[in-house]
């Protein structure tokens, strides 16, 4: 039966292809296809695998304490009982003969399959035995992945790992509960065409890597995860935030007339690639990349970004369990971000961890805390000195080998202002102390607090350069969890005091004579183009999915008609997108 699901849209676009549920396993789960081959042997790895915890869980019986409360005998008893359970077995044997699905892959998809089974039974003592199944299938995963059984490791990774490498030519689309944005980053190389997940905001960090993978997407979906079921077709409309399950044949054919319209619509922007970016009344726009690893530079070249705006740098420290990189990788990354530029200025920002980017995917605050309140980006950094001086380290050494900006986030105090400033000298003076060479930087600070944006002025007297993170700014301005699609709809970067904080940054940056620019996700999308330039930002810094789709706004706005008209939105206390023509 045919049924939609509803969500926020993030990512544009329409994908047809076949739902992969994707379980939030304790553990990582690779998930890739196997060589027709190799059917047996990843049928043998997994019964290897089981066998191994059968004999684990019978020793743990038989050495059971005197002590031991008697339950534990009989948890392990129902725990050895699935794991001979017939179903079990066959099903996951079904995923890797006839889907081809690795084994981890498999055992995950079919737990998921008998957890629903689970559900909807009446008789409750049946119904828990679920949490029995999932720890069966973990222990089995631990086991694959060479692990400590999780009676020892009680390290809690909610996320998945994609290695995707496909051998079949059914567009695959990915369903999930949640995914961290680190889990997203694995999927920059994986054969996916579009993804929903449950929970997550427009701005939430997942939604802004998806929308770096220029895939359709879908967050805040809530129940989605529920109602599709592997394997399901689906229709997945990144434009309207509307995922269609089963759809009928004459459904089918209107998107599929949707989706090629779509791919005509690139091919013709893809052509204002090379064209300068001047308005109608000759003024000169630089439309800037936003980036999250260093690879991504070739996709800001391939439209025709005039340098990085924003690569943040924190993608390269998450998920990796603690393992953080230290100077020489750092500096390596750096370096290959710069060298892909070509010449043209990078802007690093020092790592922006906490909040939706956790450095641990596991890590959980108790939840009467906001980590978004919490400590993030630059209060982390000053609070580990040593992580920090590293970093700037290695952005100093980069900086020999091409134009390099460094940017502070979430800068709100004075005092948080100087420490960073002298960190910075320090860094400096531990590398000449060395005798170790470093290149010129010039020093930004992003205005992503409204308390940053209410004393511009010492921000000015600081900083070379300033930038309006708006997701944050919109976030702190109105006390909107950015994550949260519970609050979706309060997020309003067309709020008076928003629109207010905005205007005066711009205002203050030209009048100083600095320059400022917007990297926040407002300056990606297309609707909002006219208005900035009218508030007279002249820097806008996005993904390099959206760079296209803004120039064409720029070149067809005249700059001296829309200043009027956003002066008059600043005055509105409901203020609407309607430009003048
Ligand atoms: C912002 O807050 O607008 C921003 C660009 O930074 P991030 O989205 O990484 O918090
Ligand atoms: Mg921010």
């Amino acid at each position: 039966m045919s049924f939609t699901i509803h969500g926020l849209a993030v990512a544009r676009g329409i994908a047809i292809g076949r739902a992969v549920l994707v379980a939030s396993s304790r553990v990582d789960v690779a998930h890739y296809f196997i060589d027709p081959e190799h059917v047996n042997a990843e049928i043998r790895r997994i019964a290897n695998a089981r066998d191994a915890v059968v004999q684990e869980l019978q020793h743990l019986l038989q050495h059971m304490p005197k002590d031991a409360p008697h339950e534990l005998a009989a948890i392990l008893e129902v725990h050895l009982m699935l794991l001979e359970d017939q179903t079990l077995i066959d099903g996951v044997k079904h995923w890797i003969r006839d889907r081809l699905y690795n084994a981890e892959w498999a055992l995950s998809t079919q737990y998921e399959t008998v957890a629903r089974q689970f559900d909807e039974m009446d008789d409750i003592y049946l119904r828990e035995r679920k949490g029995d199944l999932e720890q069966v299938v973990e222990r089995i995963l631990r086991h694959m992945k060479g692990l400590p059984d999780a009676t020892q490791a009680h390290a809690r990774t909610s996320g998945v790992q994609a290695e995707m490498v496909d051998h079949t030519d059914t567009p695959l689309i990915l369903v999930a509960h949640d995914l961290s944005p680190a889990d997203m980053l694995t999927f920059k190389q994986s054969v996916f065409v579009g993804f929903i997940t449950d929970v997550g905001g427009k701005t939430s960090h997942t939604a802004i890597v998806a929308r770096s993978l220029d895939i359709p997407a879908i967050v805040g979906a809530r129940t989605a995860s529920q109602l599709v079921q592997q394997d399901d077709w689906v229709i997945l409309d990144g434009d309207a935030g509307v995922m269609i399950v089963d759809p009928s044949p004459i459904v089918l054919e209107e998107y599929a007339f949707k989706q090629r319209q779509t791919t005509l619509d690139r091919e013709r922007l893809s052509r204002l690639r090379t064209t300068p970016c001047v308005t109608l009344d000759g003024e000169r726009i630089e439309l800037l990349a936003n980036i999250e690893l260093p690879g991504d530079a070739d996709a800001a070249l391939g439209v025709g970004a005039v340098g990085v705006g924003l690569f943040r740098s924190e993608f390269l420290f998450m998920g990796r369990d603690r393992d953080l990189p230290g100077e020489e990788e750092q500096f390596k990354a750096y370096c290959r971000a710069i060298e892909g530029m070509k010449g043209l200025p990078v802007t690093i920002r020092t790592i922006d961890i906490g909040a939706d980017k956790p450095l641990d995917r596991g890590a959980k605050e108790p939840t009467y805390l906001n980590p978004a309140l919490g400590l993030r980006a630059i209060r982390w950094s000053l609070a580990d000195p040593d992580m920090f001086l590293t970093q700037l380290r290695a952005m100093l050494r980069a900086a020999a080998y091409g134009p390099v900006k460094i940017m502070i986030p979430m800068l709100a105090h004075l005092g948080e202002i100087r420490q960073t400033l002298h960190h910075i000298d320090e860094a400096r003076n531990q590398l000449r102390a060395k005798g170790v060479s470093f290149g010129p930087v010039q020093i930004g600070a992003m205005i992503e607090v409204p308390a940053a944006a209410l004393m511009l002025d010492t921000f000015l007297r600081h900083f070379d350069f300033l930038s309006l993170g708006t997701n944050d700014l919109i976030q702190y301005t109105l006390a909107i969890d950015r994550a949260d699609e519970e609050v979706a709809h309060l997020y309003d970067p067309m709020h008076p005091a928003v629109l207010r904080l905005i205007a005066s940054t711009i205002a203050a940056g030209a009048a100083s004579g600095k320059a400022v620019s917007v990297c926040g996700e407002m300056a990606g999308d297309p609707q909002y183009t006219k208005l900035l330039l009218g508030l007279g930002l002249r820097q806008f810094s996005m993904h390099p999915t959206q760079v296209l789709r803004v120039k064409q706004e720029v070149l067809r706005a005249d700059t001296r008609k829309l200043v009027g008209w956003a002066r008059s939105l600043l005055a509105s206390d409901a203020p609407s997108l309607n430009p003048p023509a």
